[in-house]
């Protein structure tokens, strides 16, 4: 029952036209309205709470702080209660028909940079208050101030132009009943399910009670926002259980507050288990951003680089409204900053942790390294800080015991200028093969890498503390000379020369060259790769991904060990038994292929085994 004629106001052109993007808009998550009422619910009782708190004395004091949201079926509407600080019709005016306040702001200047892209930022930021219109044909605001001395007011408004103001004679309660009444379409808002549903998605974190018509839907502490000495082992597990959907542990976590250069409140958690091994699929990024507790985003391109995308958590930064200037997060410089500042500080963690708790950092290395992994081959910007948390056995290790790049080098002397590596299908089969023995014999450690991606690490890692990563298959390698009581006399420089170009003869241009060894220690031959960066296998691997054109030209070289006794009798046997020679001879280069694992096809091999078991049995 009014008293006056209500009193008629236009809204500021700027409000308008707002107001017609939102109504027009076809943006497809209307629900956001309900995630913009509750959270403005949710700052005006944070005041009222502060007001409370002071000397001013305050209307109705010391009611119980509770959001309650209601609705009807028919007509649809839905109601959102308050008792927080309420509106002066001064009030009402400035901060509902004007748009000095931050959401709408933000939005409007994000609208104005980005052109015909309004329908994201609509989602991103919301547009406060305004969003109801995108499912209301009218709303009302019935509001009464934490002053003393107050009016009982109606804002009523159909967001065409213009609102009306009114006083009414019922007595409200101190705070604000939103009354918003939905368009045909939009009455399935009008559902418990469905409220439930959409207030338990965005709304969670709200730290007053809401309630949904009779019952009270759970709201979760915003853990991360509290500082970490507060919180206990069972909070952050639960937390972690709540926000990530999940049913295993966090394997770890980490709880970071900033004020500046950034103000950031972010728990990121690490699962137990690797979903993308478990055979899930591609995992989605996993941690959600919020300003101040409200959800802007549950999965944020751009907040964390892909190659963390099996982190869970929050991260919360109350600059997100003010500073986005462009019309999509993911372009903006804030997110770039945010993704800056999280990933530097998540690598720190893991390097304490593998300082402090050796085991626990084995344990998430072998479950989530590869991601690490993929993090040095796909993204320069961390590749230095992620060099430091690699690691993998080496022949300096035991079978299963694992070392980092760091640590190889304090083994190292001073004078040995790269790193070796060496790969496989385990240590087995490197330690079997032909490639390790130069390095044991001239005591230099190699480490040992089992999986296709760690040959693109070494590839982009590249170097680590100035020392370069060199694959240990490869031509060109100077090790220097081997200790003299480890080798045997070996066949004089003019026969081996010899022996050498009729070999090449024999092979013809299935190798580039033939040359003598001075790496070989054990075996009689080795076949190795003239890249200096790329192993055979990798080369092999990517001819199978059609890959031939990016490959440099191919090239292997035949290395014989003029020291070994079936060498020194093929010195022989080559002029004397020519026909007998190249049977041994493309036996010993198969052997040594595939020793590497380049032969493709064994047929021929074994056929030729045979006959050579033949004439042995003769
Ligand atoms: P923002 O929340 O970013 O300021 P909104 O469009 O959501 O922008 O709200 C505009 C303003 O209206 C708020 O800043 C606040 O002053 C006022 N307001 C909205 N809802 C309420 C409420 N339930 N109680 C008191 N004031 C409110
Ligand atoms: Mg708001």
């Amino acid at each position: 029952m009014s008293t006056a004629t209500p009193e008629t106001f236009s809204f500021q052109a700027e409000v308008q036209q707002v107001l017609d993007i939102v109504i027009n808009s076809l943006y497809t998550d209307k629900e956001i309205f309900v995630r913009e009422l509750i959270s403005n619910a949710s700052d005006a009782t944070e005041k009222l709470r502060h007001l409370e708190l002071g000397e001013d004395p305050v209307f109705q004091s010391g009611k119980d702080l509770e959001i309650s949201v209601s609705f009807e079926e028919d007509p649809a509407t839905i109601t959102f209660i308050d008792r927080g600080i309420g509106m002066t019709r001064d009030e009402l005016i400035e901060n509902l028909g004007t748009i000095a306040h931050s959401g709408s702001k933000a939005f409007l200047k994000a609208l104005q940079e980005g052109g015909s892209k309004n329908e994201n930022v609509i989602g991103q930021f919301g547009v406060g208050f305004y969003s109801a219109f995108m499912v209301a044909n009218k709303v009302e605001v019935f509001t009464r101030s934490w002053r003393e001395e107050g009016d009982n007011l109606v804002w009523t408004s159909e967001g065409a132009g213009n609102y009306t103001i009114e006083a009414t004679e019922d007595s409200l309660d101190r705070g604000t009943k939103i009354i918003v009444h939905l368009k045909d379409d939009y009455k399935e808002f009008a559902k418990d399910w469905k409220l439930k549903e959409i207030i338990k998605r965005y709304s969670a974190f709200v730290q007053f009670p809401i309630s949904l018509g009779d019952e009270k839907i759970n709201t979760v502490q915003a853990i991360w926002l509290r500082s970490k000495s507060e919180v206990t082992e069972d909070e952050y597990k639960e937390f972690y259980k709540f926000q990530a959907n999940a049913w295993d542990e966090p394997s770890h976590w980490l709880h970071f507050n900033a004020d500046a250069p950034l103000a950031i409140n972010s728990l990121l958690f690490c699962p137990s288990e690797n979903p993308e091994k478990l055979g899930f699929g591609r995992t989605e990024p996993g941690v959600s951003l919020y300003c101040r507790k409200v959800l802007i985003d549950s999965k944020p391109n751009g907040l964390l680089p892909e190659w963390l995308r099996f982190l869970k958590g929050v991260v919360d930064s109350s600059d997100i409204p003010l500073n986005i200037s462009r019309e999509s997060m993911q372009d903006s410089s804030l997110i770039a900053k945010l993704n800056q500042v999280l990933t530097k500080r998540y690598l720190k963690h893991l390097g304490d942790m593998a300082k402090k708790k050796e085991e626990e950092y084995f344990k998430f290395w072998n479950t989530f390294g590869v991601y690490l992994k993929e993090g040095i081959a796909t993204d320069f910007t961390h590749r230095e800080g992620l060099g430091k948390l690699l690691r993998y056995e080496s022949s300096a290790t035991e079978k299963g015991k694992l070392t980092s790049l760091q640590a190889y080098l304090d083994r190292a002397k001073d004078e040995q200028k790269e790193i070796y590596f060496l790969n496989g299908k385990n240590r087995e089969a490197i330690e079997a093969g032909p490639y390790l023995e130069a390095f044991k014999a001239r005591g230099l450690e190699v480490l040992y890498i089992y999986e296709p991606i760690d040959e693109f690490v070494m590839q982009h890692l590249g170097q680590f503390d100035e020392k370069k990563l060199v694959a240990g298959d490869q031509k060109d390698l100077e090790l220097g000379d081997a200790p003299e009581a480890e080798t045997g006399e070996a066949l004089p420089e003019e026969q081996a020369t010899d022996l050498t170009a009729w070999i090449k003869e024999a092979l013809g241009d299935q190798v580039k060259e033939v040359e003598v060894s001075k790496r070989l220690v054990d075996s009689p031959a080795v076949v190795l790769s003239d890249d200096k960066m790329m192993s055979q296998q990798m080369r092999q691997m990517m001819q199978q991904m059609g890959q031939d054109a990016n490959l440099p030209e191919e090239g292997v070289t035949l290395q014989i060990n003029p020291r070994h006794p079936l060498i020194k009798n093929l010195a022989a046997c080559h002029i004397d038994r020519a026909e007998d020679a190249k049977v041994i001879v493309a036996q010993i280069f198969d052997n040594a292929r595939m020793a590497a694992g380049l032969l493709e096809d064994p047929k021929d091999m074994i056929a030729r085994i045979y006959k050579l078991l033949e004439n042995a049995a003769k």
